[in-house]
């Protein structure tokens, strides 16, 4: 049983968990660094600790304040949100030898997926399909060899990667070495690792993600897709459910492949499996072991509050839905409103003076910011999160559009006005677009 969950965790997205377990009757501890406290998630919570100064390696990613906070405040159990400690699996170990329930999968789970070549393996075991690519590590001396065995174009990604850090695409041969060395140098800088894999590199494909939740007792479900593929330098804009390209039998075969896969590896608690798509095929990329931020377009077709779950399956409930009984109901958009500016996306922390939230049928904020609030320079930029609902597609486009006009952030610059030029834009209407449009789209907007 879980009866006090330490949130370790900031903005929107602690608030999310917080007011899953308001709804639970499940008290609730807020951990904040000093530049948060007067966050509105330390506000709502029932009790607040302090776990360091404002950068996150001091407090947000502090192990051993987070667990002085569970002692000191009794609680039972951590919820680690999505970024920070989520897919770390040694504060998963640490809790544990503390008799503290961590709300996530196993440390053994968090470690198979966090490594992309032994996730990669995993995938092929557990019969998913892959990108085609090196086996494993790939070493200078070797990358031309291998490189000639999978075909250019090429990618070589950071075996440690997240955030699309430490990737790199190389055309031809000529390419290689320069792709190869900077892929290592920038993992290295990013991840503290140097370790890099080479994939085929896809030209056109969408980004498809499937939604999965596993009891860690062999049952597990599938929640059908989000459509990612809206995406500036592989960090994700606008998320969509269900994808426009898929019909209900591509979507019943992959979510089921994915069902299949996380009952053998006896999953347990949410996770997404991520893919990308071109001509019909899906490739495996990697699992994330965690909640994401674009789960709420999951929750808006399928009325399942992801955060439940979770809870539920931490503290040995089960999931509360058969495969049979989940049903899709129209479709849900989610934007990214970053504290940024719209063209440049420079960072735009400061004091936000009007936050006017709109309204309506099928629209969700998820946004811990309100008028007055400054925001901290420290962190992601993220502010909000604009969910929104419609019985089809095109119902959820003209209410978006008709919701963004609504939406006013003063004080500081946000990317609602790009949301506001995309949802009027004819590729996206159609539904029209891969990976790599909107980096065009922006190109050609800004000359
Ligand atoms: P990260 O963990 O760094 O986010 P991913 O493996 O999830 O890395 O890839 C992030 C993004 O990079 C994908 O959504 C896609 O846009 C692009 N990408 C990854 N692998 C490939 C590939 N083989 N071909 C083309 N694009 C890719």
């Amino acid at each position: 049983m879980v009866s006090k969950i330490l949130i370790a965790n900031r903005g929107e997205i602690a608030l999310r968990v917080l007011r899953a377990c308001k709804e639970l009757g499940i008290a609730t501890v807020a951990v904040h660094s000093t530049a948060d406290a007067d966050a509105m998630h330390v506000r709502l919570a029932d009790e607040s600790v302090c776990i360091g100064p404002p950068p996150s390696r001091d407090s947000y990613l502090n192990i051993h304040q987070i667990v002085a906070a569970c002692e000191i405040t009794g609680a039972d159990a951590v919820h680690p949100g999505y970024g920070f400690l989520s897919e770390n699996a040694k504060f998963a170990d640490i809790l544990d030898a503390h008799g503290i329930t961590f709300i996530g999968p196993t440390a053994e789970h968090i470690r198979l997926m966090g490594d992309k070549i032994t996730a990669k393996q995993t995938a092929v075991e557990l019969g998913i399909p892959v990108v085609p690519g090196s086996d494993g590590e790939v070493r200078p001396e070797n990358a031309l060899e291998i490189a000639r065995g999978i075909g250019f174009p090429i990618l070589i990604k950071a075996t440690a990667g997240g955030g699309g850090r430490g990737m790199k695409v190389a055309r031809t041969e000529a390419e290689l070495e320069e792709a190869v060395s900077t892929a290592r140098s920038e993992a290295a800088a990013a991840f503290g690792n140097d370790a890099v894999y080479m994939e085929k590199y896809l030209e056109k494909p969408r980004h498809i993600e499937i939604q999965v939740l596993g009891d860690g007792e062999g049952n597990a479900i599938h929640l059908g897709e989000r459509d990612c593929s809206l995406q500036r330098r592989h960090q994700k804009v606008w998320e969509e459910a269900a994808s426009p390209a898929l019909n209900d039998e591509q979507r019943e075969r992959i979510g089921e492949i994915c069902a299949v896969a996380m009952r053998k590896l006896k999953y347990r608690g949410a996770g997404t499996v991520e893919f990308l798509y071109e001509n019909g095929e899906f490739y495996f990329i990697e699992m994330n072991t965690r909640l994401q931020v674009e789960h709420p377009v999951t929750e808006a077709i399928t009325g399942i509050d992801l955060v439940y779950e979770q809870i539920n399956i931490a503290s040995g409930k089960g999931i509360s839905v058969e495969q049979k009984d989940v049903v899709f109901h129209g479709h849900a958009i989610e934007c990214r409103i970053n504290a940024e500016d719209p063209r440049t996306f420079v960072p735009s922390p400061g004091t936000i003076t009007t936050f006017h939230t709109p309204g309506g049928l099928g629209v969700r904020i998820d946004s811990g910011a309100y008028a007055g609030y400054k925001i901290p320079p420290y962190y992601d930029s993220l502010i909000g999160k604009l969910i929104v609902h419609g019985r089809t597609r095109d119902e959820c486009l003209k209410r978006l559009s008709r919701v963004l006009d609504e939406f006013v952030v003063d004080g500081i610059k946000t990317t609602l006005p790009l949301f506001q030029d995309l949802v009027k834009n004819a590729d996206i209407q159609a539904g029209n677009y891969d990976i790599h449009w909107l980096e065009k789209y922006l190109a050609s907007t800004s000359a």
